[in-house]
């Protein structure tokens, strides 16, 4: 993601006052541990050291994505449509509500308890106040809406097989798909108010990709925008269901992002930075996305409803940024799984 510019952000929500509900958020800071800095965030809920459960909601906006460039001939296929069925008989839709990022299971990191996964990560994020505050919650509560249709001309991406994705996937020019989702998002909040929680497009097997192959690359991305006339601050994501088998050389690989990886990736980041102005002190990492970063895959799959297993993308850990210790859950844990990083420099 790119950090747009928050000053009109700032300005809108003074503006916009307390006349329409928003997006519950809560502000905290942290201190550098290497140079001393502080350094404030604003974050998805409320602050973990003395509020109980807080809900937000999530418009869950499928969409339906028709490429007028395809190479997938056998079978021909030129329509991504996240209310295809996968390998469990559920559409990526349903899996989607039904993967942890929207339905508790057990989680055995951190404070094991019955959570979503962004709860368990922010309590484990935070576990250095929630150990007293264990009633601390932020639930999100997905509405399911009306599917919404992109059309991409084909000088802005294709459909190819590619494998190491599963089969048949596309990739997409990343600025012009998210102008496609902004102007969706604007033609949405003109029937109805998405500013008090997040509006998620799901898409199917479509990434980001450059032209002029567009082999698919990253995954989604996430933001803000006003919506029109009301100078509301609304934010979105898009992110992408994969329902492949990949292959690498003709051998089975996990797919890079199997199932909900990139919608945890995406609704993660948000959940920290909902305003993508969270900065922090290091050169690598100066924006504090917990989503980013090469090795952070998906590291423990969890067996979610239906037994169906899930891939849930790792997320950083607020030491990670440098952030001064004792905060987050087991000494030394710089993310909810638990990968081996090194803080960022
Ligand atoms: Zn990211």
């Amino acid at each position: 993601m790119k950090p747009a510019s928050f000053a009109f952000g700032w300005l809108a929500l003074l503006l916009s006052g307390t006349a329409f509900a928003q997006l519950p958020i809560w502000s905290g800071s942290f201190t550098d541990q290497g140079t001393g800095q502080n350094y404030n965030f604003v974050m998805v809920g409320n602050d973990p050291s003395n509020t109980g459960t807080t809900n937000v909601p999530v418009y869950l906006i499928p969409v339906v994505v028709k490429f007028d460039w395809t190479d997938c001939q056998t079978p021909y296929q030129n329509t991504f449509d996240p209310g295809t069925k996968v390998s469990n008989g559920e559409t990526a839709i349903q899996n989607t509500i039904d993967s942890p990022v929207f339905t508790s299971i057990n989680f055995t990191q951190g404070q094991s308890t019955n959570s979503q996964y962004l709860d368990a990560f922010q309590r484990s994020n935070f576990w250095g106040v929630v150990s007293s505050n264990t009633s601390y919650h932020t639930v999100l509560n997905p509405t399911l809406m009306t599917a919404q249709n992109i059309e991409v001309p084909s000088n802005d991406g294709r459909a190819q097989l590619y494998p190491p994705y599963g089969g048949c996937v596309d990739g997409v020019n990343p600025a012009w798909f998210a102008g496609q989702i902004l102007s969706l998002l604007d033609t949405l909040e003109q029937t109805q108010d998405l500013s008090n929680g997040l509006a998620l497009f799901l898409v199917y097997d479509v990434f980001a990709g450059q032209a002029p192959e567009y082999t698919p690359g990253g995954g989604g991305y996430h933001g803000w925008s006003l919506t029109p006339g009301l100078l509301e601050f609304q934010t979105y994501a898009w992110a992408a269901y994969n329902g492949g088998t990949c292959y690498q050389n003709g051998n089975q690989v996990p797919c890079p992002f199997a199932d909900v990886t990139d919608v945890t990736h995406e609704v993660g980041e948000w959940f920290d930075d909902p305003r993508t102005t969270n900065r922090t002190g290091c050169a690598g990492d100066n924006a504090l996305e917990v989503g980013d970063g090469s090795v952070l895959d998906q590291k423990y799959p969890y067996r979610g409803q239906n037994n169906f297993v899930y891939h849930l993308q790792d997320l950083k850990f607020l030491p990670y940024f440098r952030a001064s210790g004792g905060t987050s859950w087991g000494p030394g844990w710089l993310s909810f799984q638990q990968e081996s990083l090194t803080p960022c420099q």
